[in-house]
């Protein structure tokens, strides 16, 4: 799954667009496929960002890959020309900004309920709550039910979005990229490419001298799993399906593993590792239910993920290059700043001030 997605940079004589593609590892960290500079945020440009990464990213157009962006229309119908066979589903925090925006705080933190509902009932039953009991709520699940459910509920999706909900671009470089923002375009893509290959270092490093199985990530879940064992016991089975019931309580679950392993709980689908109705179900039959851990979740993976390095892209590399100007600087109204200098002179009384213009040229360094 790769997240599309740009922000403004924060350099104030040269402001553009930084234009990012990521993906996350096995070990729920984010990785930078692929960064680009331009100057607004619409198709053409969205269309040659794109193409770019496509060239460079074997594999990438691909029904298999899914794609997660915000609604803007000139990535959504740049992403439907230049990726068609592609899943394009919709990054649920920028929809939540959007509801907040114009539904209020309270609409937005509920559509999380919508987010992660496991069945189409249970989808419905939250959007009629919402309707009724939420100021604005009308407005809000009549403009919810104009947006395809298939591409945000976890009941509705096609293909596992391995828990990442969102493509906000500044939550994936955190706070490492809130530093880069002020930098002009040549610092700043210096930066990015050192950032990312100082992970690459670190992380290959990490993942080569483990001697565990599993990522931190995925292990940590399955342990949580190991230890509440017992609470669940399955009721009826047969070779490919499973209903487990919770000790405590009625609640059920069922669990197929044709053609793919499934649960009602719907975190297999999404996560690819087996939940903790597919492990005591495991258990029961002497099975090991890390068969069904996919292979993204290996250390081994993680290992081989990071063994490359991404070398940058080369000008003749470059696809459909069509324009590529320098950027245009932003011009301050007024006349131009100045500092007071004071002339080394003895006395303050009838002291005369020179007054200099402040450099004002493009640096390297943000001023
Ligand atoms: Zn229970
Ligand atoms: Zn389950």
């Amino acid at each position: 799954m790769v997240a599309l997605d740009a922000c403004h940079t924060k350099n104030k004589k040269y402001p553009t667009l930084l234009f990012l593609a990521t993906i996350v590892d096995g070990n729920n960290q984010i990785l930078v496929l692929a960064y680009g500079i331009a100057p607004v945020e619409n198709n053409d440009t969205w269309c040659w960002f794109i193409s770019n990464l496509k060239h460079c990213i074997h594999g990438l157009a691909s029904p298999n890959v899914v794609i997660v962006s915000d609604r803007q229309k000139g990535l959504i119908d740049a992403v439907a020309e230049e990726l068609p066979t592609n899943e394009h589903i919709h990054c649920t925090f920028h929809l939540q900004m959007n509801l907040r925006r114009h539904f209020g705080a309270q609409v937005s933190k509920y559509f999380q309920r919508l987010i992660y509902a496991t069945t189409r009932e249970k989808y419905e039953e939250a959007l009629t709550i919402l309707e009724e009991q939420y100021t604005n709520g009308k407005e809000a699940a009549e403009y919810i039910r104009a947006i395809d459910v298939g591409k945000y509920a976890r009941y509705a999706l096609k293909l596992p979005r391995y828990g990442r909900v969102t493509s906000n671009a500044v939550e994936c470089m955190n706070g490492a990229f809130l530093k880069f923002r002020v930098y002009v375009a040549r610092r700043l893509i210096f930066e990015l490419w050192t950032y990312m290959m100082r992970c690459f270092y670190e992380r290959r490093t990490e993942a080569q001298g483990s001697v565990e199985l599993l990522t931190t990530y995925a292990k940590e879940r399955l342990d949580e799993f190991e230890q509440e064992d017992g609470r669940y016991v399955t009721c009826h089975s047969d070779v490919n399906t499973a209903l487990v019931q919770c000790n405590g309580c009625v609640e059920q679950f069922l669990v197929n593993r044709q053609p793919r392993l499934s649960c009602s709980c719907f975190e297999p689908q999404e996560m690819q590792w087996p939940c903790i109705h597919v492990l005591s179900w495991c258990k029961s039959k002497g099975e090991d239910y890390l068969l069904y851990v996919d292979k993204i979740y290996l250390q081994k993976s993680l290992a081989v993920c990071y063994s490359h390095t991404i070398p940058p892209i080369t000008e003749q590399d470059l696809q459909n290059v069509v324009t590529c100007r320098a950027p245009e600087p932003v011009v301050r109204r007024g006349r131009a700043r100045t500092v007071r200098i004071p002339n080394g002179g003895g006395s303050s009384r009838g002291r005369t001030e020179f007054q200099y213009p402040v450099r004002d040229e493009p640096r390297l360094i943000p001023s």
